[in-house]
């Protein structure tokens, strides 16, 4: 069985005092949440404070982007090396906002991918399609696209550490949820294709659907088979929101 997750992507949001109210209604609703791993990824610069408030609790952290390079001149990237100082767990790879604003070709998304995981890092790896894509009928090979770029580098076997995120682009931030059943033909599709090549590591790997999941509809998406979770943007900045998806989740 695999274990329920939702990670919440903060974006560029929030404040010294505001994460702490944030963070503080989160660890106040765990009690609600029974079996679900849940993970916050703030902002870099309030790594550190998110770390010492989830201190002891069972609410793991990530980053939201990692450098590819190990260390050196590259003003204005963080390493793989400093989040793991931060005691960070997890980093989100790939994110369509990442891919459509800064640059984040499926070659650079892969590199990232590999030097998150070899610094000890847990990729949380998003793909998903356009709208433009979907309505080509293109959603199932550009998933396959984002996807063998990383396997194509680190091998099936990598994705056993790894999360995988589905984020159709038109959903994001948008209010337009995937319909459950739109989203789970996609994930089947997601672990069919990895199944191809391990059939092990298809039915391990965590799948999250992500792109304006609320409580009102988390239950259904959450619901379908190879649905395990969510990637949470806009609803995570509320406790009481993202802590009754965690809960739906399980
Ligand atoms: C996201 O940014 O990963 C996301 C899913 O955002 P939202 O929930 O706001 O659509």
């Amino acid at each position: 069985m695999r274990k329920p997750f939702v990670a919440g992507n903060w974006k560029m949001n929030g404040s010294s005092a505001s994460i702490k109210t944030l963070v503080g209604g989160i660890l106040d609703g765990m009690g609600r949440v029974k079996n679900a791993e849940v993970v916050v990824c703030p902002s870099f610069v309030y790594l550190s404070e998110v770390a010492q408030l989830l201190a002891g609790s069972a609410v793991e952290f990530g980053s939201q982007d990692v450098a590819k390079e190990e260390s050196g001149a590259y003003t204005g990237e963080v390493a793989v090396s400093m989040l793991k100082d931060m005691a960070c767990k997890y980093a989100i790879i790939g994110h369509s906002e990442r891919r459509a604003y800064y640059g984040d070709t499926d070659e650079i998304v892969a590199e990232k991918f590999i030097a998150a995981q070899k610094g000890g890092l847990t990729p949380i790896l998003c793909v998903g399609e356009l709208l433009e894509e979907r309505e080509a009928g293109q959603t199932e090979a550009v998933v396959e696209r984002q996807l063998q770029a990383v396997v194509g580098r680190a091998g099936i076997r990598a994705l056993e550490s790894a999360v995988i995120a589905y984020e159709p682009v038109w959903a994001i931030g948008t209010g337009k949820t995937a319909s459950p059943e739109q989203a789970q033909a996609v994930h089947a599709f997601i672990r069919q294709w990895m199944s191809k090549e391990d059939s092990a590591v298809a039915e391990k790997v965590q799948i999250l659907y992500g792109g304006s999941v609320k409580a009102a509809n988390a239950n259904e998406l959450f619901s379908q088979t190879d649905i395990d979770g969510g990637l949470i943007g806009g609803a995570s900045l509320s406790a009481e929101e993202f802590i009754s998806i965690c809960e739906a989740a399980g």
